[in-house]
């Protein structure tokens, strides 16, 4: 047998209990079926778990990650309360079940409570349907004390870390923005978002905010920066590209979860242009396997515009460059990343010379080349 090793995949964004839609979200349901039918059945999937579920089905989805190649996990947590809204007696026991889960598979994890405030707007707050009171809170200091106490918890805790989140422009108002980024700012740490996975959101945001993008409105409040990452950004105007360029905010890509919602492609090749960096994330975790979501980041920049110099040619490591940004996506760029042993005489990457490997992984490999941790 021989082995190489290389530097395990950070996974940037991860919603470890969405595993267990596999199958169910395929049902045929609504013949309209989209991203938002595919919503009310997550709700539906999130509303049912307790912490004992949840922590066997992260213990589940961890396991498969590791096992996949990756080594770290940005799990971007909003199952927070009961299902009613009222907090557990332990108000953060469902993120330390994950952290405990991710420990146990052998994954560095950092965890991203989002905050949650509402189901949209509609000239007001509209209030959380029943499927999302579970996610929310009333206030944004106590979405920040909550984040301070599992800062608390993580502190003296190997391998758990913390930053912060906003679920989305949709679900918490401006001023809340504005205090995350101030808190994140305060305290140095890592801030993520989903932003402009659909159109509908877009049209949302411009309605409550004079005409206003997500990114617009995420520039305004001081929440772009170079350790910020937004989740997707697919559907981006060339002045939201600038504005993420500008800031040296990170764009973490989910090729594998944004196909199977039928999310849109993503504008790679614009933001290499741009020089934005991007990351990869399982998301919906549908797929739990690195080498699929690089191979899907590159063939979708190479049919963006018909051409084989796409991001590989550019950057000549991608699975390198996808590590790094990861890294730097989740604040563990100063520690050393996990390492995988890959298996060089497995049929996928058998004959491939030693020079050519970095490009075979990400063109012609899948996580059944990982042997384990190296
Ligand atoms: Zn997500």
């Amino acid at each position: 047998m021989t082995y190489t090793s290389v530097d395990a995949m950070p996974n940037a964004h991860s919603h470890a209990f969405q595993r267990d839609l596999r199958g169910i979200g395929e049902r045929p349901s609504d013949p309209a079926d989209d991203f938002w039918t595919w919503r009310t059945e997550m709700f539906g999937l999130a509303g049912a778990l307790t912490p004992e579920t949840m922590a066997d089905v992260a213990a589940r989805t961890y396991r498969e990650m590791r096992a996949a190649g990756y080594g770290a996990v940005g799990e971007f947590h909003y199952v927070i309360h009961q299902p009613d809204g009222t907090p557990y007696e332990q108000p953060n026991v469902m993120a330390m079940t994950v952290a405990e889960a991710a420990r146990a598979a052998g994954l560095e994890i950092v965890l991203l409570p989002a905050a949650y405030h509402r189901n949209g707007w509609d000239g007001a707050d509209r209030p959380p349907a029943p499927g999302q009171r579970r996610f929310c809170d009333a206030t944004v200091d106590a979405y920040l004390e909550r984040v301070d106490a599992l800062r608390a918890w993580a502190a003296d805790r190997d391998g758990v870390h913390v930053g912060v989140a906003a679920h989305s422009v949709r679900a918490v108002p401006a001023g809340w923005l504005r205090a995350i980024a101030r808190y994140a700012d305060e305290h140095d740490l890592v801030r993520h978002v989903h932003a402009h996975e659909q159109r509908r959101e877009l049209a949302e945001c411009a309605a409550e905010h004079d005409g206003a993008t997500p990114i617009a409105l995420l520039h305004d409040t001081g929440f772009l920066g170079p350790r910020t990452s937004i989740i997707h950004g697919i559907h981006v105007s060339d002045d939201d590209v600038a504005r993420l360029a500008e800031t040296e905010t990170i764009v973490v890509t989910c090729p594998t979860t944004e196909g199977n919602l039928g999310d849109g492609h993503l504008p790679a090749l614009r933001y290499r242009d741009a020089g934005v960096r991007l990351a990869i994330g399982s998301d919906s975790n549908v797929r739990i396997d690195p080498f699929e979501e690089a191979r899907e980041l590159e063939t979708l920049a190479r049919r963006e515009r018909q051409t084989r110099a796409a991001l590989l040619a550019h950057y000549g490591d991608l699975w390198a460059e996808l590590v790094a940004n990861g890294r730097a996506s989740l604040g563990l760029e100063s520690t050393p990343a996990a390492r995988i042993a890959i298996d060089r005489e497995h049929p996928q990457l058998a004959g491939v010379a030693d020079a050519d490997l970095p490009r075979a992984l990400v063109t012609a490999a899948s996580s059944a080349v990982v042997r384990g941790p190296a």
